[in-house]
């Protein structure tokens, strides 16, 4: 039974989770820590080595350790490419903690929101489904799509950045990559704080003020009926339908699967907004075949562990 066992690791910008699973994706331990924005790469892989190996010494042997990081990866070499909020650049995880851990164990890493995605279909709601998109709707915005089972990988490792298509790439707010009207900027944590700062003046009967608003905030005004948080979600609504619909035309999957902190929080306020969206902006027989359906999985650890069968599974077929 223990060579069944992996650990999955998923690296945030404020915390580190953990989880100890079996192939079926039970989880026999989990854990977090924090990151601490300060350290060093050399230190962070020293905090991380210390609990993967408490864990080798409990349970070795492990099949397999699996890592989720913000940003892209090359995931056959196993370099976190850039992780802004971690300053990572170029950085050579997998090497790093294999030179650290106590026994020699495979190590997978892989962008987090593949692994989300990878997770979602060994554990979540697409098993068994074989096209398969999935939309992280948290802080900011980004997706994976799965085709025939495998993941879309690009030439440089940045696939899927639909949180940097423009809605508007004019008159739009501006985003963090220097460009106007990203969809980010419309539907993600920040951006729905962004568009509620721009639209204040326009609603005298809010109950926000400039320094209220956050996005735990627009979402219980939007719950209080607020028109102004009414508003921002509205339109985040319809921007992930358009998101939606993008995606329906592009890949023709049979689910989208929406994950993510923000979206978890709040979907009910803009699933029927997202849901006219979609259907009236993709092709009718793409877009009826595809449902969507909210993440089943927590964090980001049970994804980040099922990547070890994933790896291991495709190694076997090449
Ligand atoms: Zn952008």
């Amino acid at each position: 039974m223990a060579e069944g066992l992996t650990i999955g690791l998923d690296i945030g910008g404020t915390k580190m989770a953990f989880v100890l699973a079996d192939r079926q994706g039970n989880t026999l331990d989990s854990r977090t820590e924090p990151t601490q924005s300060g350290d060093s790469f050399n230190d962070t892989v020293y905090r991380i080595s210390r609990t993967l190996n408490a864990y080798i010494a409990d349970y070795a042997p492990i099949a397999g350790i699996g890592v989720g990081v913000p940003g892209p990866v090359d995931s056959e070499r196993g370099i976190a490419l850039l992780a802004a909020n971690l300053g990572w650049k170029d950085a050579p995880l997998r090497a790093a903690l294999r030179k650290r851990l106590a026994r020699a164990i495979p190590v997978y890493v892989e962008n987090d929101v593949n692994a989300a995605a990878i997770g979602e279909g060994r554990y979540g709601v697409a098993k068994n489904v074989d096209n398969y998109v999935f939309l992280m709707v948290g802080t900011g915005i980004g997706g994976a799509v799965l085709l025939n089972g495998g993941l879309l990988r690009g030439a440089t490792h940045s696939e899927m950045e639909i949180g940097h298509i423009s809605l508007d790439p004019v008159n739009g707010r501006l985003c963090g990559c220097g460009r106007r009207g990203c969809l980010e900027m419309t539907v993600s944590g920040k951006g729905i704080v962004a568009h509620a700062q721009e639209h204040l003046p326009d609603y005298q009967n809010t109950s926000m003020s400039a320094d209220s608003i956050s996005t735990h905030e627009l979402i219980s005004a939007a719950r209080r009926d607020d028109p102004l948080a009414r508003h921002v979600m509205a339109e985040a609504g319809r921007a992930l339908g358009l998101a939606c619909a993008w995606c329906v035309n592009l890949f023709n999957p049979g689910l989208i699967v929406l994950g993510g902190g923000l979206i978890r929080a709040c979907y009910p306020l803009l699933e029927s907004e997202t849901l006219s969206a979609l259907r009236a902006r993709s092709l009718p027989l793409n877009s009826q075949a595809v449902s969507l359906k909210l993440s089943a999985l927590g964090d980001g650890a049970l994804g980040a562990a099922s990547l070890v069968w994933y790896h291991q599974d495709e190694e076997r077929q090449s």
